[in-house]
């Protein structure tokens, strides 16, 4: 059975559900990298450009455990998932990045992913299925399988937002630092374990985060920007949650810009916040302590009958 290699890695997080289902729909055995580890990490940073961001250095790492095991590896290039907005340049020039600094590389498949909305997956999926197979039904048939596993993925919701006592705490960042235990650390393991409620931007809906954004003073154009910035201002205003963390990756320049934008809110309205940046040294000591000040932090405040300043 030919092997197509598929990265944890990048907008994974957000769209293996429609490819997984599609792939063995079509015939293919998928090959799908291990959860990020130490060795992936030094992969991708010996083989990518210094400059780029943590997590792309770990795409190029998991690109490097597959390139030896699989006959194709597919990366989706996901330019546009709204009309009018646009990804961060470095999720469309991911494939050109990889071709430049990996060797001895399988054919990589690179669909353009150009979507106003789930449903466009049909027209790049069906390019991609014909390199495999020529029966239509069943690539239709494994098209729409995959669509379905999708819309219920993204259906689903993640977390109790209300009736509880439990501190509540919005997670932000994009999506690939915040499921990616080994980035963040298991940040989201750990306020499990202090019974702290996790909100993630994912479960606030579209509609809402457009709202949002309307409020900005510039149109933001990156879907992933829109957002972060969306669901902050969102629970902000609901008067939801108790604090707010921003999983930020080493050298990323769109959070640069976006935590600017949520920090002013959030002094305007009293909220925590604490931003993490994780980069490629391992060591959890620093990030561990940060945190415990952090909730400490939470505990006091709502003690003291919220009296405290609300950053850093
Ligand atoms: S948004 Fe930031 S973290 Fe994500 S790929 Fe772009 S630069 Fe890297």
């Amino acid at each position: 059975m030919i092997k197509v290699g598929f990265p944890r890695g990048l907008l994974f997080y957000d769209y293996y559900p429609f490819w997984k289902e599609f792939l063995k729909g079509i015939g293919v055995e998928i090959v799908l990298s291990p959860k990020t580890n130490k060795d992936i990490l030094n992969a991708g940073i010996a083989s990518c450009v210094d400059e780029a961001c943590l997590p792309v250095k770990i795409y190029h790492g998991h690109v490097e455990y597959l390139k030896d095991k699989t006959d194709y590896i597919l990366i989706p290039r996901y330019y546009s998932l709204y009309s009018r907005e646009y990804n961060c340049p470095k999720h469309l020039g991911i494939t050109n990045m990889i071709e430049s600094s990996i060797e001895n590389l399988p054919p990589l498949i690179t669909p353009k992913v150009e979507i106003k909305d789930i449903n466009h997956l049909r027209i790049v999926a069906k390019e991609v299925g014909r390199k495999f197979i020529i029966n239509n039904s069943k690539l239709n048939k494994a098209i729409e399988n995959g669509l379905k596993a999708q819309n219920e993925y993204k259906k689903m919701n993640y977390h109790v937002t209300s009736n509880t006592i439990n501190k509540k705490l919005l997670i932000l960042g994009h999506g690939y630092n915040i499921h990616d235990e080994f980035i963040n650390m298991g940040l989201l393991k750990k306020l499990k374990e202090q019974n702290i409620d996790i909100i993630l931007p994912e479960e606030v809906t579209y509609d809402e985060i457009q709202r949002q954004a309307k409020t900005l003073d510039k149109r933001m154009f990156w879907t992933n920007g829109k957002i972060i910035v969306g669901a902050a201002f969102s629970l902000i205003e609901k008067r939801i949650i108790d604090g707010i963390i921003y999983i930020s990756a080493f050298g990323c320049g769109l959070d640069s810009v976006l935590l600017y934008i949520v920090e002013q809110r959030a002094i305007e309205d009293n909220i925590p916040m604490l931003t993490m940046t994780f980069d490629e040294q391992t060591g959890e000591a620093g990030a561990n302590t940060r945190l415990e000040a952090f909730i400490d932090m939470l505990n006091w405040r709502c003690n003291y009958e919220n009296k405290l300043s609300s950053l850093r």
